[in-house]
């Protein structure tokens, strides 16, 4: 069955948002309740209840519980660890318009995310500030038109797909009268977390795009891929989307070998190529996530050694005011 919009907006409404709800619905101790809540008022808890149906019950180290779990460890400050380590609000051409790198501009589409990921490099990010829905889209209209050298845009967020497909059908009309576009890039979390959201109405905007879609998913570990998934990136495989995958290298949740291993086969099989693995951009409240680059380097290697070529992602940092993602290793 096919989900239509109210199932998405269903299961996003119903998302979990109170630690003490989700510590009792995962059997998890009350004792992690006051920590959570501190760190949940900095950076508010979220997850689909189908998000929270893979993770195992009463298992603190589960890799998926790890992300999305509010911790006491986010309230420290690290030597290192910044609000924006990206420079993200340094590039900021625009309302919402990131430029830095040749070609492609990235649009914040909407601040809003259907989950709340411990690690993200955006959790401190002014997203009120950035959402060019609610101007019609005019400033990355008048942005694309006084830089006829852009030939991709990305639509990123939060996440693009939390806008609902009347709005994305909005901006895309408008797109079509800039002939320099040649791609249209998604990078979304959400086939992965709300797998709903790849829904009748969602396929048939797509299936009409004059561009070539590519949809970069973002899926950290195998276990998140389950037969709801697996359904939605066969819709989107359906409907012409080339699916590419980035993953964030995370401590105690794919930082070994067998489950990268795991995770590229498992994307594989579902038309997914790998793109990226990235190492942490070094955000205050996630420095418990960090991988070093000598073991993420020595990774990589071993899975070189037990790979074909194809499935081995791009181990990459992003570093302030560089020409493109630095590749590392
Ligand atoms: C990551 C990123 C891109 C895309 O880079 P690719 O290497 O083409 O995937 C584009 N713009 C911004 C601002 C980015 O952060
Ligand atoms: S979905 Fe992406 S942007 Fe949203 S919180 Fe997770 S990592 Fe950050």
């Amino acid at each position: 069955m096919i989900p239509r919009t109210a199932d998405w907006k269903n299961a996003l409404a119903n998302a979990v948002r109170d630690p003490a709800e989700l510590l009792a619905l995962l059997e998890l101790p009350q004792g992690l309740l006051p920590g959570a809540r501190e760190a949940a008022a900095r950076f508010p808890l979220r997850v689909p209840r189908g998000y929270l149906s893979r993770i195992r019950k009463g298992d603190l180290t589960d890799p998926l519980l790890r992300q999305v779990l509010p911790l006491a460890a986010e309230q420290e400050a690290i030597p290192g660890f910044s609000n924006d380590p990206v420079g993200d609000q340094e590039a900021s051409a625009a309302r919402g318009v990131l430029h830095k790198y040749h070609g492609r501009v990235l649009l914040t589409a909407t601040g809003a995310c259907a989950i709340h990921c411990r690690y993200c490099f955006r959790r401190h990010f002014p997203y009120a500030e950035e959402n060019p829905g609610r101007q019609n889209w005019q400033g990355i209209i008048d942005y694309l038109r006084a830089h006829p050298e852009v030939d991709e845009l990305i639509l990123s967020g939060g996440d693009p797909l939390m806008l609902d497909t009347p709005q994305l059908e909005q901006l895309t009309r408008r797109l079509e009268q800039q002939p320099q576009l040649k791609r249209l890039r998604l990078h979304t979390r959400l086939p992965v977390v709300l797998p709903e959201r790849i829904d009748q109405e969602l396929l048939g905007w797509l299936a009409r795009l004059p561009w070539q879609p590519v949809m970069v998913i973002h899926c950290n570990h195998p276990a998140e891929i389950d037969a709801e998934v697996t359904e939605a990136l066969g819709r989107l495989d359906a409907a012409g989307v080339t699916l590419l995958n980035q993953s964030v290298l995370l401590h105690g949740v794919n930082d070994d070998e067998q489950t990268l291993l795991q995770l590229h086969e498992s994307l594989f099989r579902h038309r997914v190529m790998p793109y990226y693995l990235h190492l942490l951009d070094r955000v205050s409240g996630a420095a418990h996530f960090e991988v070093g680059q000598q073991q993420a380097e020595a990774l990589l290697e071993r899975l070189r050694a037990f790979s074909p070529g194809y499935l081995v992602p791009k181990l990459v940092r992003e570093i302030q005011g560089e020409p493109n993602k630095r590749p590392v290793a």
